[in-house]
C-alpha cells in the first residue's frame, strides 16, 4: 500500500515511541551507575539454537549496551536438562550483581516453562511472569508489568490519554500477553472484553472495539470486517510468511479503516525491547534499596 500523508498519519510509530522513551531508561541506568559505582545488570539465558531467539536475544543485548546496562549471555545446549537450567537460574538468584534474569522464550520440549518462571527470583524477574508479580499486577498493585503489555499501554496512553470508558477488546488470553494486557486496560478504566478461540462471533465482537489488541499468532487473522473507523489498533502478532514479518491484522485493512494501528515490524517488537530494559534498571533500583518513585508517563 501507498502511504500518504493521510495514512501515515494514522501508523503509531512503536520505533520513535521506544527511542524517546531508551533515552529515559539509560538516564536512569547512568544515575544507578553514579549512585551504586556499577550499571545495572541484565543476565539473558538462550537454550538451543532456534534462529528468530538468537535474533530476539541479539537485539535485546545490543539495546542494553546503548542503554548503559551491562548484560551477561549464558547460552545452553538443546539438550539441557530442567536441572542444570534450574541450577543456572539458582546461581543468578544468589549472584549480587545480577538486577535481572530473562529466558528467552520458548524452552525445548523436555523443560517445563512453569517450573523455570517460577523458579526466578520474583525480585529479579524482568519479564513479571512470576506468580507473585502476575498476582500483584491482577490486584492492581505496583509491580514489575510484562514487557510486551507495558509497551502497549504506553503507546495507548501516548496516543489516547485518558483510557477511561474505552471499549477495549483483547484477542488473546495468554499469560504472556491477552492477560496481563486485560488488568493494565481494567486499572486504565476501560471496559474490557477479552477473546479467544473459543470465542463465538469474534468478528462482530471485534468490531465494537474502541481499542484492539490483537494477540494471537495468526498471520493477518484480522481483516476489515473485525474492524471500525474510531478503532485503535495495537498488533501484537508477529508471523514469518514467506521470509517476510506480517501481524495478526492486515495492515492494509487496518490502515484504511482504523483510527491508528501499530505496524509490523516497527510497533510492539521496539516497544517490548525497551520496557525490558524499563524493567531490568527498576529491578536494580529496587534491589539496592535506591528510591524507584518513577511515573511513566
Ligand atoms: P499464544 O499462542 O500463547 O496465545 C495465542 C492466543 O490467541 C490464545 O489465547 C488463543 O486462544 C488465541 N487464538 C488462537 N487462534 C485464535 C482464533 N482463531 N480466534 C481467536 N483467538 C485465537 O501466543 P502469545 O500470546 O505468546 O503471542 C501472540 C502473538 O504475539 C504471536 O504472534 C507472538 O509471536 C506475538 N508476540 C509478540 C511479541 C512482541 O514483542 N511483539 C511478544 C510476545 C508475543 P486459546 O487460548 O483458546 O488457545
Amino acid at each position: 500500500m501507498i502511504l500518504n500523508k493521510n495514512n501515515e498519519s494514522k501508523i503509531i510509530n512503536g520505533k520513535n515511541y521506544s527511542k524517546d522513551f531508551l533515552i529515559h531508561v539509560s538516564n536512569l541506568a547512568f544515575k544507578f551507575e553514579n549512585l551504586l559505582n556499577r550499571k545495572p545488570c541484565l543476565a539473558v539465558i538462550l537454550i538451543g539454537d532456534d534462529n528468530a531467539s538468537k535474533v530476539y536475544v541479539k537485539n535485546k543485548i545490543l539495546t542494553a549496551k546503548d542503554t548503559n546496562i551491562k548484560s551477561i549471555e549464558i547460552l545452553l545446549s538443546n539438550n539441557t536438562s530442567e536441572i542444570n537450567l534450574l541450577n543456572e537460574i539458582n546461581k543468578l538468584n544468589n549472584d549480587d550483581r545480577i538486577d535481572g534474569i530473562l529466558v528467552q522464550l520458548p524452552l525445548p520440549d523436555h523443560i517445563q516453562v512453569k517450573k523455570v518462571v517460577n523458579s526466578i527470583s520474583p525480585k529479579k524477574d524482568v519479564d513479571g511472569f512470576h506468580p507473585q508479580n502476575f498476582g500483584n499486577l491482577i490486584l492492581g498493585n505496583e509491580t514489575v508489568v510484562p514487557c510486551t503489555p507495558l509497551g502497549c499501554w504506553y503507546m495507548l496512553k501516548k496516543e489516547l490519554n485518558d483510557l477511561t470508558g474505552y471499549h477495549a477488546v483483547v484477542i488473546g488470553r495468554s499469560n504472556i500477553v491477552g492477560k496481563p494486557m486485560q488488568s493494565l486496560l481494567i486499572k486504565e478504566n476501560c471496559t474490557v472484553t477479552v477473546a479467544h478461540s473459543k470465542t463465538r462471533g469474534l468478528a462482530e465482537i471485534s468490531n465494537k472495539a474502541d481499542i484492539l489488541i490483537a494477540a494471537i499468532g495468526r498471520p493477518e487473522f484480522i481483516t476489515s470486517e473485525f474492524i471500525n473507523s474510531n478503532s485503535v489498533i495495537i498488533d501484537v502478532g508477529i508471523n514469518r510468511v514467506n521470509k517476510k514479518l506480517v501481524g495478526d491484522v492486515r495492515f492494509q485493512d487496518g490502515l484504511k479503516i482504523a483510527k491508528k494501528i501499530t505496524p509490523v515490524p516497527g510497533g510492539v517488537g521496539p516497544m517490548t525491547i525497551a520496557c525490558l530494559m524499563y524493567n531490568t534498571v527498576k529491578l536494580a533500583y529496587r534491589r539496592n534499596n535506591q528510591m524507584f518513585n518513577e511515573i511513566l508517563l
